[in-house]
């Protein structure tokens, strides 16, 4: 039986984010049990978009969850490099979204048009401006709208520099166990157990992504709905540097690394834990990164792989207290934004008396802030 302040369930960028947020605020005895290995699933899996902005048509509680996370990035990937000497490669060169087709001019021009009237930072490009910002993009683009505040993170440096911030500060890390039920007494959680161990905790917090549903508090499934939903990715490794920035369209995206890589994603499928990439899935994703770049139509495919988001019932964040519970928080269902809303979730998670924690989680999930 092990004792700790706080007991985080999940290794993912969720998990490893609130861990170190938890020892920044004073926290002792931090303890994270994965059942694989550290960031090794949707967190290792993602394309690292930081993209609050590309795909809104309305500014909510989500957008603002979004935004304020993103704004904390600069700080976030300066203190990590300070902290770890890794740099995650937060690249700010923005987002350039393409529209091929009479259909995605329409949808272009309707995000222009809110966005400038809500005052959000975003500049039309015509066909000319787009292929001198990118050479490389296809010849049929029509025009594009680019988003500054849209940036990108190497999320696997990421993952290695929260991985290492953990271990340079005596944050227990246990790889191997599966945390099978939430412990309680009374209405008190008091840790939570494998099928051979128990860790006993004054907080517990969940944070396991997909696989949520599938814990136990007590004999109950937890009231947490949350799906997998896959996402495919594949990668080239071009000899020269083909794109500056990230790119966007409504069928996929192209993301340039600094090592040189392209990765094209991605599939939105649900289909249980299944974490193979298929044929379809591969080919389907070659077709959008030839349709923005005909000169990765013959290209070598270096890589593939794929990812479980975790998607609660309506595609929100879950992140709060479980009703009846006391000293247990949860924090998944971060979908398609986890690694943008990493920074922010662990805030507002480790410092749970701000008004984002107030509402506690009984029937519907309920987004942060929402
Ligand atoms: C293909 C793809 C592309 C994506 N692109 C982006 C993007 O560009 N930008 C963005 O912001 N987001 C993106 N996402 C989404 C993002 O990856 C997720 O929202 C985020 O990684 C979720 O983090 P997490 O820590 O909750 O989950 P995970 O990284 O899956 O971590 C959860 C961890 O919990 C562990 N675990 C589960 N159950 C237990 C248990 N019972 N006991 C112990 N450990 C357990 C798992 O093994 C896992 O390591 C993408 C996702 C995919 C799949």
């Amino acid at each position: 039986m092990r004792n700790s302040e706080v007991l985080i369930i999940g290794g993912g960028v969720i998990g490893l984010s609130i861990a170190r947020e938890m020892h920044k605020i004073g926290a002792g005895r931090i303890t994270i049990i994965e059942r694989g290995s550290i960031g090794r699933e949707a967190s290792f899996a993602a394309a690292g978009m930081l993209a609050p902005n590309a795909e809104t048509d309305k500014i909510d509680d989500f957008y603002n969850f979004c935004a304020e996370s993103n704004r904390l990035y600069p700080d976030f990937a300066a203190a990590l490099l300070d902290e770890t000497g890794i740099d995650i490669e937060l690249d700010r060169s923005g987002t350039l979204y393409l529209a091929f087709t009479g259909d995605d001019s329409i949808e272009l021009k309707k995000r222009f048009d809110w966005q400038t009237s809500a005052g959000l930072a975003v500049e039309h490009l015509n066909t000319r401006e787009t292929l001198t910002a990118e050479p490389f993009i296809s010849p049929n683009v029509r025009e594009s709208l680019f988003f500054p505040n849209d940036w990108q993170v190497e999320n696997r440096k990421l993952l290695e520099a929260l991985r290492k911030y953990s271990e340079i500060n005596g944050i227990r890390i246990r790889e191997g166990t599966e945390i099978r039920e939430i412990l309680t007494a009374g209405e008190k959680v008091i840790g939570a157990a494998s099928d051979s161990e128990k860790f006993l905790a004054g907080t517990t917090i969940i944070a396991t992504g997909a696989w949520t549903s599938l814990i136990k508090i007590g004999e109950m499934p937890v009231s947490v709905k949350v799906k997998p939903i896959r996402g495919q990715m594949i990668s080239f490794h071009p000899r020269e540097k083909l794109f500056k920035r990230v790119i966007y369209s409504s069928r996929g995206y192209l993301v340039p690394r600094a090592d040189g890589r392209i990765l094209a994603g991605s599939t939105v499928e649900d289909v249980g834990f299944d974490k193979s990439t298929t044929e379809t899935g591969v080919s389907a994703l070659r077709c959008v990164a030839s349709e923005i770049a005909p000169c990765l139509a013959g290209m070598t495919i270096s890589d593939k792989w794929a990812g479980l988001r975790p998607y609660a019932d309506d595609g929100l964040p879950v992140i709060g207290e479980i009703a009846g519970f006391k000293n247990l928080i949860i924090s998944t269902g971060h979908y398609r934004n986890g690694i943008l809303l990493a920074p922010f979730t662990a805030k507002i998670v480790a410092e749970r008396n701000t008004g984002f924690l107030r509402r506690s989680l009984s029937g519907p999930p309920a987004i942060a802030g929402g």
